[in-house]
């Protein structure tokens, strides 16, 4: 049994996420039977996986007396949304370090400029939940370093700020997603399924990372299929690995068998946030058979993922596989031209 009783937390979600059954979705794909775990339904504003690192991370910087965030991601950065909107709830300042999209061709690294964000999506709602300060830079820049460098100006302020990394994907974060395999466990058990596999996102694999070890840590042999939004298998899987590693030995579990981390490379496309045939096709299929919303830079690859491995014949019609919805839905509208 793993206890998270005495660590930090704030609650920023009321109760579990649902998980229901997409029957009609299943029989379009005539491969398993496919459940789906609403994490796009969690608190602060419009909800998403970081919700649960978030309640976390921000118990960790309320202990060490923070006054002020500081984190970073991409121009349409889900994460950056929930931790401004966690900072509003908690009225902390937030500031926000960001990096412009990569380019159509995918080679856009580039200086700040080359690429400008449009005022819609997340990057509207920076705006809108009143961002104490939003800097862009070019594609690839090392914004954790930029971040570094603004929390020492303002600690010459006399403030305190507290760092949160990429995705909220450290250890603590992790924590988020251990408690939401404990949650999932008991859905499971109540719904009598027997699963034979979950899908999920990977991106900076806090969430992976966290399921793999609540699921372990908790006797379960369910594998987690992470599904990458940003990199080859080679170099997805030593990150989550790491995660995996690190998070199992801050809860004093003994360490998870390595072919327990898989982070399949065949969905990015030619690269993150870039769009592909089959998260064009997944997107519309989920919403006109289930009326379900996905995003087309997380779940919408991650279901491209689960459906060409439904028609590999990689489950068969008696399995049941659980898709974790991640949230994104806000990025949706700023990339409406991929579904032109
Ligand atoms: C951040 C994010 C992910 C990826 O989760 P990681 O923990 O970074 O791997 C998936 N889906 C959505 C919508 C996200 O915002």
């Amino acid at each position: 049994m793993i206890s998270l009783e005495k660590i930090p937390r704030r609650s920023y979600t009321d109760g579990s996420t649902p998980l229901e059954p997409l029957p009609r979705l299943s029989a379009e794909l005539g491969g398993p039977q496919i459940w789906i775990k609403r994490d796009d339904r969690l608190g602060l504003t419009q909800g998403g996986n970081k919700t649960r690192k978030l309640e976390f991370l921000i118990a960790d910087a309320l202990e060490q007396g923070a006054d002020s965030l500081i984190t970073v991601g991409g121009v349409q950065s889900n994460h950056c949304r929930l931790t401004l909107a966690a900072a509003r709830r908690e009225g902390l300042e937030c500031h926000l370090i960001v990096e412009e999209d990569l380019g159509p061709e995918g080679t856009g690294l580039g200086p700040a400029g080359a690429n400008p964000p449009e005022h819609t999506g997340n990057f509207l709602l920076f705006d809108l939940l009143g961002a104490d300060s939003v800097t862009v830079f070019g594609n690839g820049s090392d914004l954790l370093r930029e971040a570094q460098a603004l929390a020492d100006r303002l600690r010459g302020e006399g403030k305190t700020p507290y760092v949160i990394p990429v995705g909220g994907s450290n250890v603590i974060g992790a924590l988020g997603y251990v408690d939401c395999a404990d949650e999932l466990l008991k859905q499971i058990n109540a719904a009598e399924l027997d699963v034979a596999a979950v899908v999920s996102p990977s991106g900076s694999a806090g969430m992976q990372a966290g399921l793999v070890v609540g699921l372990h840590g908790a006797g379960s042999e369910i594998p987690v299929l992470g599904i990458n939004v940003s990199r080859s298998r080679s170099e997805q899987e030593p990150k989550i690995v790491e995660l995996v590693d690190s998070t199992a030995d801050f809860l004093g579990l003994p360490p998870v068998p390595r072919d327990h981390t898989v982070g399949l490379g065949d969905y990015v496309g030619s690269g993150y946030a870039l769009p592909t045939e089959g998260m064009v096709e997944a997107v519309r299929l989920f919403a006109r058979a289930e009326g379900i919303l996905l995003d087309p830079v997380y779940t919408g690859k991650a279901a491209a993922g689960l459906i060409d491995l439904i028609r590999q014949g990689r489950f068969g019609t008696d399995e049941t596989v659980v898709f974790m919805h991640s949230g994104g839905v806000p990025g949706l509208y700023a990339r409406a031209r991929a579904f032109d």
